[in-house]
């Protein structure tokens, strides 16, 4: 599928224009539909495959149809990575693509002082983008309610692993709504991530690249 037989929120695919994005990449043309119907992705990706854009715009067009009825503050979407430059990065990917679409991010990560990222969590927002260690003080001290979570991401789930985070993304995921719809990416597949994505995921659709 092109973007435009996607049937994207229109503003979102004017932005895919602008940006010159014409064709998918493979995991885009995957994932998009699927996750655009509601289905939970079980992505087997690395990094320059366009994976980001691939979870990001099933996003941005849930949030350009969806988001104004949530007044809450309290964050729809959850994206969990492993680093701090990747959640920097996923970050500003939502920022480019979502230029024509209303909706506030907000990250946390460790490495730097919390004052900033709570007065940011107090405002609100719609897309909440952060590590698992400093989400997890975060949560401990009051300053984050995932409960009314929409959409969960995990992206490069693996390397989550290898750094020690599984304790704590579990501890993350049992705080989430069950019916919430789950997004999952890994550059591979050990059993152990296996074993998560088994626990995560219902009737996900695989994509690999
Ligand atoms: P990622 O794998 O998400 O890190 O993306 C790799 C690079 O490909 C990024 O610099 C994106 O801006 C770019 N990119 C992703 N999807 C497309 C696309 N459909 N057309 C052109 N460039 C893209």
């Amino acid at each position: 599928k092109s973007f435009q037989e996607m049937e994207l929120y229109r503003p979102l695919e004017k932005r895919l224009a602008e940006l010159d994005y014409t064709v998918p990449t493979p995991i885009q043309a995957q994932t998009i539909p699927a996750a655009v119907e509601g289905k939970d992705i079980l992505g087997c990706a690395q990094t320059g495959t366009g994976k980001t854009a691939a979870f990001a715009l099933p996003i941005l067009d849930y949030l350009g149809h969806d988001a104004p009825r949530a007044a809450s503050g309290r964050p729809l979407v959850l994206v969990l990575a492993p680093t701090r430059e990747l959640a920097i990065q996923i970050g500003q990917s939502f920022h480019t693509y979502g230029k024509h679409v209303r909706f506030r991010q907000t990250l946390v990560y460790g490495g730097v002082g919390q004052s900033e990222q709570v007065r940011s969590l107090k405002k609100g927002a719609h897309v909440l983008i952060a590590t698992p260690g400093r989400l997890i003080d975060l949560m401990d001290q009051g300053h984050v309610q995932l409960s009314d979570v929409e959409i969960l991401v995990l992206d490069e789930a693996d390397r989550m692993l290898d750094m020690g985070f599984m304790p704590a993304i579990k501890k993350i995921i049992a705080k989430l709504p069950d019916d919430r719809q789950s997004l999952f990416f890994s550059a591979t597949m050990p059993p152990k991530i296996r074993q998560l994505a088994d626990q995560l995921l219902f009737n996900p659709f695989e994509v690999n690249v």
